[in-house]
């Protein structure tokens, strides 16, 4: 018979299986008179927040909560995952509060990018997507770029309330709160856990000077994020550590590209031009006959096209076709989540596929 072991920080039940999942505790932990989940742990010792995955139930329950309250709200996207690593259901519940938002991982960009460009970019989607921020920064959590103009910012729009961070996993959440928390708390200053009302999950509040708080709120998973279709030991070839390096391809009518075996792009008419693939570093991109390319694909993924690994194909979704006209000069292509095609000149006709559930969408350049 299993014991059943309870956190002495948060109550949670301790289990040893999933260390992206609440309570959390590693087997060793269990020999330990009193037991601790591996969040209160990092909270407690080296004052460090962990994310953990919660429902999409719980999420609307904290969603709910903060819009109820008079606060500050700071939402993170993931700049390279723009679509997919939005909150889509927070402006139903913001009410009157003030929202910044936040893209991370600026670092990622190529240096062809315009900050400026990108941000009024994403005030204009943001607006689309039925969010108006008070005002949007660019980031690096990572390097810790622009992170004291965001402290400042939160203090200056904050106005005396409470500051609610949110954000998808994998958007960078803790890596950024974790930098803000060195930028506002000095020696001697204790974070603490309380709980939003009927969910299962505490909340971390980090205390400010004026005694309000800085409160970060679990990321929920956004399931159609191409993330989550990847195998864990491949994420690193799509999510790239370092600056992307654009990668142009003069193609001929009717040819494809495939990045790995993650998406696929058909060059159909508009005569022999350039594409500017914003991809990164390590995924593979193979170039074909659009003739062959239904039969190369059912042939080698897996194999030559990989990511996704031969082991996951039974669970990869069917790649989905979405078709284009390109009638705006400068235009990207974009992958959700795994990045973009720029085109220069109007006129070209393409598709775009993705795996089921994951976006394709055409936007003005960034560059
Ligand atoms: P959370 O799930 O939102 O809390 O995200 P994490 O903070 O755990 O970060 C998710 C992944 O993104 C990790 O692999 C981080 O190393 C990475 N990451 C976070 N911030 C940045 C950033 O500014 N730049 C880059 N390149 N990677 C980042």
């Amino acid at each position: 018979v299993s014991e059943q072991y309870i956190c002495i920080g948060c109550g949670v039940k301790i289990q040893t299986e999933d260390r992206n999942a609440i309570g959390y505790a590693p087997q060793s932990a269990l020999l330990k008179e009193a037991i601790i989940c591996q969040r209160c742990f990092r909270l407690k010792h080296y004052n460090e927040v962990q994310d953990v995955n919660l429902t999409d139930d719980d999420f609307l329950k904290i969603l709910n909560e903060i819009g109820k309250r008079d606060s500050l709200i700071v939402k993170i996207v993931d700049i390279f995952d723009f679509n997919g690593s939005w909150l889509p259901g927070l402006h139903r519940f913001v009410g009157n509060n003030k929202i910044l938002l936040i893209g991370n991982k600026v670092d990622l960009l190529p240096k062809s990018i315009k900050h400026n460009k990108l941000m009024n970019w994403m005030k204009q989607e943001a607006k689309e997507l039925g969010l108006k921020p008070e005002d949007v920064f660019l980031v690096s959590a990572a390097t810790g770029k622009n992170i004291s103009e965001v402290a400042e910012a939160i203090d200056k729009y904050r106005k005396g309330k409470d500051v609610y961070v949110v954000g998808c996993t994998n958007v960078g959440k803790s890596t950024f709160i974790n930098r803000i928390l060195k930028e506002v708390t000095g020696e001697g200053d204790v974070i603490t856990t309380s709980h939003f009302p009927g969910t299962t999950l505490d909340i971390i509040e980090i205390p400010l000077s004026d005694g309000k708080s800085l409160v970060d709120t679990p990321g929920i998973i956004n399931h159609h994020q191409m993330a989550h279709f990847v195998d864990k030991r491949d994420l690193k070839i799509i999510t790239p550590k370092k600056e992307i390096k654009p990668t142009v391809f003069q193609l001929n009518e009717g040819q494809t590209l495939f990045m790995g075996g993650l998406a696929r792009f058909d060059y159909m008419t508009g005569g022999r031009r350039s594409f500017v693939c914003h991809f990164s570093n390590e995924l593979h991109i193979h170039r074909t006959k659009l003739e062959n390319a239904d039969e190369l694909y059912k042939n080698h993924v897996g194999e030559m096209l990989t990511p996704p690994r031969t082991e996951q194909l039974e669970s990869f979704p069917e790649l989905v076709r979405h078709e284009f006209t390109i009638k705006e000069g400068k235009t990207d292509i974009v992958f959700s989540g795994l990045g973009w095609i720029t085109v220069n000149e109007p006129g070209a006709k393409v598709a775009a596929y993705v795996p089921r559930g994951v976006h394709a969408l055409l936007r003005k350049s960034l560059i």
